[in-house]
Order: C-alpha cells, then structure tokens, then sequence
C-alpha cells in the first residue's frame, strides 16, 4: 500500500492523559493537539483505555482523527519495557479482561506496600495514597507523598531512601507479564505492537538488537523511531534497527504535561525516509479519506 506522505498530516502517536500520568484530561489534551495543528492523535495511557471514550469525544469536536493506543509495561529478561498498542478494538473481551488483571495485580502490590510500611503507623495510608493517585491504583511516589504529609519523612527522596527505594521495606516488585504475553494481548485485539523510545532502557546496540529481534519474533510489528527532542544520531540508529528487523515505523512525542517544550504534542522529529510508517497499515488510514 503506498500513500503519499501529506505535508498537512500531523501525526502524534504516543501521548498521556489524567487517566495515567498526564497533566490534562483528555478533553484538555485534545484541546492542546489541536492548538499544534495535530491531525491524528493516539493517545496511549499506561495500561488503561480509561481516557478513551472521552478523548474520541473530543477528537471528533476538533475534527482530530483519534486512534485507539495504550502503553503496556512488561518485562524482558527482568527490565522493564514499554510496549505501545495502536489501532486496536479496545472492547476486545480478552483484551478487557488481560487489562483487568493487570489493575488487581497493581492493587495487590499497593496493599502489600501498605502491609510492610504499617511500623510507621501513617494513619490511612493506602486510602490516602489511593486519594493522591487521583482514586486509581497508588505507586510508590504517592506513597512518598503521603509520607512526606504526614511527617515521617522530610521529602520524597526521603521516603525512597529510607522505606520505598531498592532493598527496602516498601520496594515491592510490580508484576508486570512477560514481553510475548503483552505484543499477544495487543494483536487478538486486533492492533500493531510497537516497541516504545528504544532508546530509553539505555541498553547497550546489542541489547538493544536483541531486545528488537525477540520482540519481532514474538510478533512485535513497529518500533517507534521518531520522538521528541531526539538526536540524529538516535534516529540514524532507530532506522537501521527498523530496517534490519523488518519493523514498521512509528512515531510520537510521549507528552506528559505543558511546559516541557523538548517534550509537546506533534513536535516530532522527521521520520527518516526509506521507513514504511505504520499508520499506512491502520483501518483509518491517515492521508486517505477517514471512513464516514
Ligand atoms: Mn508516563
Ligand atoms: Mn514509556
Ligand atoms: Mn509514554
């Protein structure tokens, strides 16, 4: 399928909302990609669809054609990475349900933090935590942050010293699932796994290689090439890896929050050329007439 690059076209394909760790809700976030002059937008929260059904809402508002994306965590040999789904049926049963597994095995861990940091006797800790997660699964910062309030500790770099960082009592291991197990949940539901910021596990080239084959093989089908404030020399190694694994390209700036201009909705790096970008391969394909 060959579609021509539009110049008008301002794709955005990895970005957060309140429903994970971004600053705007998706109303608000759609309002900001449309301020950029963004086009098509995926918004991809940390293991949640939550921020969906509201963002599509709004996309349709400003005339943006949003695609279906999540951000999974999961392990390859014990690191932890971060795959992106894009284009998917986010009410897929089995999709739901792996979701839905994956939020119990994140409250068992939240509880557990709270089991071993009982000593301190922090009054309500993991209902307050719950509350500075904004009601949804508490982490070890929000811990933090509880702690800090409630004057056990001075500042949450306290907190992580003494009672949440590596080797400590509330240093609870997340039970994220094995890399083959999450690129197989994004597939049955019909979606492309993509391998987020590659560059960012600071593996070294032949881990990184390694990682990218294994990926592939575990049917894996993009790699996300092109990001926010990158250097050329990232993206010179990004295509080769795509082009030696036979990967589709992606692209998308992993927004966050205002005020971080390295890091804003649509402002991408160009993708190099000679890639195959992997928005030719969605059932909207972008640069071609969006489906009534
Ligand atoms: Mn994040
Ligand atoms: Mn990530
Ligand atoms: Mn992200």
């Amino acid at each position: 399928m060959t579609i021509p690059q539009h110049p008008a076209l301002c794709i955005d394909l990895h970005c957060h909302s309140t429903a994970s760790d971004g600053a705007l809700t998706p109303t608000e976030l759609l309002q900001r990609a449309a301020d950029k002059n963004v086009t098509h937008l995926a918004l991809t929260d940390h293991d949640t669809v939550n921020g969906l059904a509201e963002a599509q809402a709004a996309a349709a508002e400003h005339n943006i054609v949003l695609i279906p994306g999540i951000e999974l965590s999961c392990l390859w040999r014990s690191r932890t990475i971060h795959i992106v789904g894009l284009d998917f049926d986010p009410d897929n049963r089995e999709f739901r349900a792996a979701l839905a597994q994956q939020h119990r095995n994140r409250w068992a861990r939240a509880a557990m933090i709270d089991e071993r940091l009982k000593k301190l006797a922090v009054p309500d800790l993991l209902e307050r935590a719950t509350a500075n997660a904004g009601g949804d699964v508490p982490g070890r910062p929000h811990f933090a942050r509880v702690m800090v309030e409630s004057g056990v500790v001075r500042n949450t770099a306290q907190a992580f010293k003494r009672y949440l960082g590596a080797g400590k009592p509330g240093d609870v291991k997340a039970y994220w699932p094995e890399l083959p197990e999450v690129v197989q949940w994004i597939n049955q539901a019909g979606g492309i796994a993509v391998l987020a910021h590659p560059r960012k596990y600071r593996l070294t080239a032949t881990k990184l290689r390694e990682l990218t084959a294994d990926f592939r093989r575990a049917g894996g089908r993009a790699l996300e090439v092109s990001t926010s404030g990158q250097s050329s020399g990232d993206l010179g190694f990004l295509k080769e890896l795509c082009v030696r694994e036979k990967l589709l390209a992606s692209q998308g700036s992993d927004f966050h929050f205002p005020g971080a201009p390295w890091c804003e909705l649509g402002n991408i790096m160009k993708m190099p050329d000679g890639l195959e970008p992997v928005w030719h391969h969605f059932r909207q394909v972008p640069g071609n007439h969006a489906p009534a």
